[in-house]
């Protein structure tokens, strides 16, 4: 969810510095947790996380509370193979060895189930998105060793979060989408490796980026949109719970969801790069769409993405539109 202004400066909203000074961050990330899950139980969402609001990034935010990973000297590299930017872009560097001395989201996660009744849900990125987006300087490893030294870690801090109660763990794994064949030979060992001995619910998200200028450029571009039907077969076979896709608005059809028969299909009904809220009977009738190949019971009606590059009202706007359109397909159940 899009911070409030006091907290990180509106429009920067992906690797932000915070607008509050040092020793009062901790309390006004706390603050913003409290307004982030008000936000959503006032719209009326069944399962709330803290909106990502201690995060400045959805992958440093993570990274930060590892060893070995320089999060202010930035390197530089081409990232998600050129898909969305050639360019070479700013990364954090792999610089020695990486650890994880203390869990990292589980304090967060602690503080959020003491302010909301509702089942919690946390976030972490996936191993592949995460090799994808530093640049290793220490290990000179190939990806796939470099991810799974990253699955391990991810995996201590999935069982964490399960032992301190979050109720569904989801790894954001965008790079599923580029990296099709990486995902065969060893993306869906590293994901498994993850949640292995894992007692919660576990979720991956595979989308086609943020609601950003780049990558909305890119969407408008783009003529295939065959990846979901190379990947989802192969996450069936998994003992990930849930999958995260996104529909609204990609040119995804939505006819691919029938492969997942038996997960919970978490379904993308709100596109998050515009600021225009959709109607509940826009919502309503993307849900219906899905109908025909999914369970009642395994649709998760969800936005596409995170809305972070949103304005707070229209989130809020988005997260009711949410609500209304999935009670109105309800009740017609
Ligand atoms: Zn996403």
């Amino acid at each position: 969810m899009p911070r409030p202004a006091w907290l990180a400066e509106p429009g920067k909203h992906q690797y932000e510095s915070w607008s509050v000074p040092r020793e009062y961050i901790s309390e006004a990330y706390d603050d913003a947790v409290r307004l982030a899950i008000s936000d959503q139980e006032e719209a009326g969402l069944d399962i709330v996380t803290d909106g990502e609001q201690r995060r400045r990034h959805y992958i440093w935010g993570f990274l930060e509370g590892l060893t070995g990973i320089d999060t202010t000297n930035l390197g530089k590299k081409q990232t998600r193979g050129g898909r969305y930017r050639k360019d070479p872009i700013d990364v954090p560097r792999i610089v020695s060895q990486v650890t994880r001395p203390h869990p990292v989201l589980v304090h967060g996660l602690r503080f959020t189930k003491a302010h909301t009744r509702k089942p919690v849900k946390v976030t972490l990125p996936g191993p592949m998105t995460i090799v994808d987006s530093v640049l290793d300087e220490y290990y000179g490893e190939n990806k796939r060793t470099l991810a799974r030294r990253f699955a391990e870690i991810l995996n201590a801090e999935a069982r964490d979060l399960a032992a301190a109660g979050a109720d569904v763990i989801q790894f954001d794994e965008p790079c599923f989408n580029i990296y099709l064949e990486d995902v065969a030979e060893w993306g869906i060992a590293m994901l498994e490796r993850c949640v292995e001995g894992v007692n919660t619910t576990t979720a991956v998200h595979i989308c086609y980026g943020y609601g950003i200028p780049v990558t909305l450029a890119w969407k408008l571009r783009n003529r295939d949109w065959g990846q979901y039907r190379v990947l989802l077969p192969l996450l069936a076979g998994t003992r990930i719970d849930q999958v995260s896709v996104e529909c609204a608005a990609s040119g995804v059809d939505v006819a691919v969801i029938s492969a997942l028969k038996g997960k919970d299909v978490l379904l993308g009904v709100i596109d998050v790069g515009t600021d225009e809220v959709e109607t509940p009977a826009l919502v309503a009738s993307r849900l219906r769409r899905a109908l025909p190949y999914v369970r009642p019971e395994h649709l998760f009606p969800c936005t596409d993405c995170g809305m972070v590059p949103r304005p707070r009202a229209v989130a809020r706007g988005k997260m009711r539109a949410l609500v209304q359109g999935a009670a109105i397909v309800r009740k017609e159940m």
